[in-house]
């Protein structure tokens, strides 16, 4: 999908051969195995990846996810939006991405902890602040961040802190990087609502996936005086009418470990909740879940994507034809979290500390500039969002490829 997506934005700008080649290959693709003790005493060997897409802007940035379907082919394509997002956004970073083949539902916090310690170690040639800085992703969490950035300083025989964003706050990491994702969902989701004319407060939303940026998203919403009507996670998905407590749901969660046998609202067929009329619907969960199968029956107005990659090409051409959906684009709608993870980076490299406002105010100017140029551009040369998301990300990687020139 990433490298159709490439081929596509490469034919419109017209990219010589040399750049499109040089923009499209990954610079570095790490795969180590990382053997662990389970606490049955029983060992495994996962594997784990990390996609360094290019270093030509600086150093690669993106997040590191656990789940069983991790293989490399995947890894790579995230790797590959991580640039375009960090492009679009003016981040000065490239793309990377990592995984583990591993499933942090059915294991121990001691034996999350030994995977996290033993794929940073084998990680330490590759990566540094001003090399590879990673992040929380599907399945990890501040927690998985902690031992890695202890795991580094313990090798380098002092604190670290750039190594990773996405930290507890009281290990440097930054105010407001936890709701950051879902807050630029929110945000751009009312910027999508205000251009289509329709008032936050008689808007309502469907939100798929319930893990941090799920929950962001909803609480944010909620706080614009939108109705959440439907929320989904593994477990299941809940309909109300008159719009459900995310909070509550969030302690219901915490105390169940999924959505299922909430009382605040109905259970839904989590398919058909996909489908149910709503103005908002905020995909934020895994990948290729709007197929070319599901896209004719979507009811929403605006399609924000949260999560990386949900929107197939089969997809994205139901929309093209029935365009009566505005979709804010992945490398665009959750562009929130690493443009924070930016921000936690540079606060880390200064010793210093912003406030959440700033932090909050910063990412929004940041984002309503990006969603400006996006729509501008979409508009002058009649692309799709995310076409022209892309266009501009991609252009903006080969002039800097074009300058730099090509060594030796
Ligand atoms: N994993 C997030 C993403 O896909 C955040 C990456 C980061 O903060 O570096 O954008």
């Amino acid at each position: 999908m990433a490298a159709e997506q490439f081929d596509q934005v490469a034919d419109f700008l017209e990219l010589n051969d040399e750049l499109r080649e040089r923009c499209k290959w990954p610079k570095r693709l790490i795969t180590v195995t990382i053997p662990v003790r389970h606490d049955d005493g029983s060992t495994q060997v996962y594997f784990g990846h990390r996609v360094q897409h290019h270093l030509t802007r600086g150093p690669v940035k993106g997040g590191l996810r656990f789940h069983p379907d991790v293989e490399l082919g995947e890894v790579a394509a995230l790797a590959m939006w991580m640039n375009w997002k960090c492009a679009l956004m003016d981040l000065p970073f490239g793309g990377g991405k990592g995984g583990v083949n591993c499933d942090p539902r059915h294991l121990s916090l001691g034996e999350q902890e030994r995977i996290t310690r033993r794929y940073t170690m084998e990680m330490i040639p590759f990566i540094g602040e001003e090399i590879d800085v990673m992040a929380p992703d599907m399945g990890t969490n501040e927690q998985t961040m902690a031992w890695m950035l202890d795991t580094y300083s313990t090798h380098a025989g002092h604190l670290v802190p750039g190594i990773v964003t996405g930290k507890p706050i009281n290990l440097q990491g930054s105010a407001g990087r936890t709701r950051a994702t879902g807050h630029g969902v929110a945000f751009l989701a009312s910027r999508a609502l205000n251009k289509l004319g329709v008032a936050l407060r008689s808007a309502s939303a469907v939100v798929q996936g319930f893990g941090n940026v799920g929950l962001h998203t909803a609480l944010t919403l909620a706080s614009y005086g939108v109705d959440v009507r439907g929320i989904s996670d593994v477990t299941g998905a809940l309909w109300s009418e008159k719009g459900i407590d995310v909070q509550k749901l969030s302690d219901h969660v915490a105390k169940t470990g999924g959505v299922v046998g909430f009382d605040g609202a109905d259970a839904i067929d989590p398919a058909e909740m996909l489908c149910q009329p709503c103005d908002v619907l905020a995909p934020a969960a895994c990948g290729m879940v709007i197929t070319g199968a599901n896209a004719p029956r979507l009811q929403c107005k605006v399609l924000v994507e949260g999560a990386n990659g949900p929107t197939t090409p089969e997809a994205d051409a139901v929309f093209e034809k029935r365009g009566d959906i505005f979709v804010v684009p992945d490398v665009l709608a959750n562009a929130g979290g690493v443009t924070v993870s930016y921000f936690e980076w540079v606060q880390n490299l200064q010793r210093y500390r912003w406030t959440e406002r700033e932090v909050l105010t910063r990412l929004e100017t940041i984002l309503e500039g990006a969603f400006n140029r996006v729509l501008q551009f979409a508009e002058r040369h009649g692309l799709a969002h995310r076409t022209a998301a892309q266009a501009l990300a991609i252009q903006t990687v080969a002039e800097v490829k074009s300058q730099r020139g090509m060594f030796p």
